[in-house]
């Protein structure tokens, strides 16, 4: 199908953009434009004005600190991602994620800021972004915030963002010595969309520290699942108390069935890949 006609426009600064975000009620920020085009292409959404920000300098750096924080531009595509020498410094994970998503031609165009304020509950980065903790840096004409990457996803294709708002980079705390994450799929082909997946953030000082584990794919958005972190932290860090601490995954779970997987085999791979997942993490970690 044909793309309906539409305006396009390419600011030279962040605050031009964020003024036609403004002033155009029926104006959409254009990214990598992997998910937008099929979007309008396939008539699900209408835009009026596309604001094409893929190129605006601010939005495509990746810094990182002499402390281990790493920001990085939302324009940054998952092959640039792949390919920092920052972000392999100390968030090799990251770069393993965004390496490992769809293929290359996927990976030319597709940015992580796109792929979150997509919110689509396949997408990769989201359940890893909400594990390592990290920041969603968001500006508007009036001025900017912070959002918890928890509490940035909220429902199928839906975000905090408000009108007008961009996200203009994701903050990702430092992976200190003794803390390690992992990130685990089951999906219907190697590097295609998971059926279930987790990501988790460990903190090992003898025992298990500070945990997060994220489940995806279960629900709308990422879920951290509490059970399962309470659960973790104070044991030793062994397979046997990884096992135990992932038999809390139950049935608080309501994952859809489709023609991939039933609600309770996703239910029984969140187990699986939760469990592996903290293992990984913690062989991560403990190698430091
Ligand atoms: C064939 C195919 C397979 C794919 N498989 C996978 C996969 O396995 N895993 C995966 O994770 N992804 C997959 N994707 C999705 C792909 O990663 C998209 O690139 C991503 O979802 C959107 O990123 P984008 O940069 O292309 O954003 P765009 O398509 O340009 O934008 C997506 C949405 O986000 C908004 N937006 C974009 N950037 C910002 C911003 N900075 N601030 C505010 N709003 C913004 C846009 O207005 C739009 O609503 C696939 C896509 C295709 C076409």
């Amino acid at each position: 199908m044909l793309l309906k006609s539409v305006e396009y426009v390419r600011p030279d600064t962040v605050p031009e953009a964020l003024d036609l975000l403004r002033s155009n009620v029926g104006a959409a920020p254009l990214a990598g434009g992997q998910s937008l085009t099929n979007v309008l292409k396939h008539r699900v959404a209408s835009v009026d004005l596309l604001v094409d920000i893929s190129a605006l300098a601010e939005l495509r750096s990746i810094t990182r600190t002499a402390e281990g924080v790493i920001e990085i531009g939302s324009c940054v595509t998952y092959d640039e991602i792949d390919h920092s020498r920052e972000v392999r410094a100390g968030h090799d994970i990251v770069a393993r994620v965004a390496a490992h998503i769809e293929d290359q031609q996927i990976r030319n165009r597709g940015t992580i800021g796109g792929n979150c304020c997509l919110s689509d509950p396949t997408n990769n980065l989201p359940p890893l972004l909400v594990a390592l903790g990290a920041t969603m840096n968001v500006r508007s004409a009036g001025g900017s915030r912070q959002v918890a990457a928890e509490d940035f996803f909220k429902g199928y294709f839906l975000t905090a963002l408000e009108p007008g708002e961009l996200l203009t980079s994701v903050t990702i705390p430092p992976l200190l010595s003794g803390v390690g994450a992992g990130y685990v799929s089951v999906s219907v082909a190697a590097d295609s969309k998971a059926i279930v997946r987790a990501a988790a953030r460990v903190e090992v000082k003898g025992v298990i520290g500070e945990a997060r584990v994220v489940l995806a794919r279960v629900a709308s958005v990422p879920v951290r699942h509490r059970g399962m972190e309470d659960a973790l932290r104070g044991a030793p860090p062994t397979a046997e108390s990884v096992r135990a601490a992932a038999a809390t995954i139950g049935n608080e779970l309501e994952p859809i069935a489709d023609s991939h997987g039933s609600s309770q085999y996703r239910r029984e791979m969140a187990r699986v890949v939760a469990q592996r997942a903290v293992l990984e993490a913690i062989a991560e970690g403990g190698g430091k």
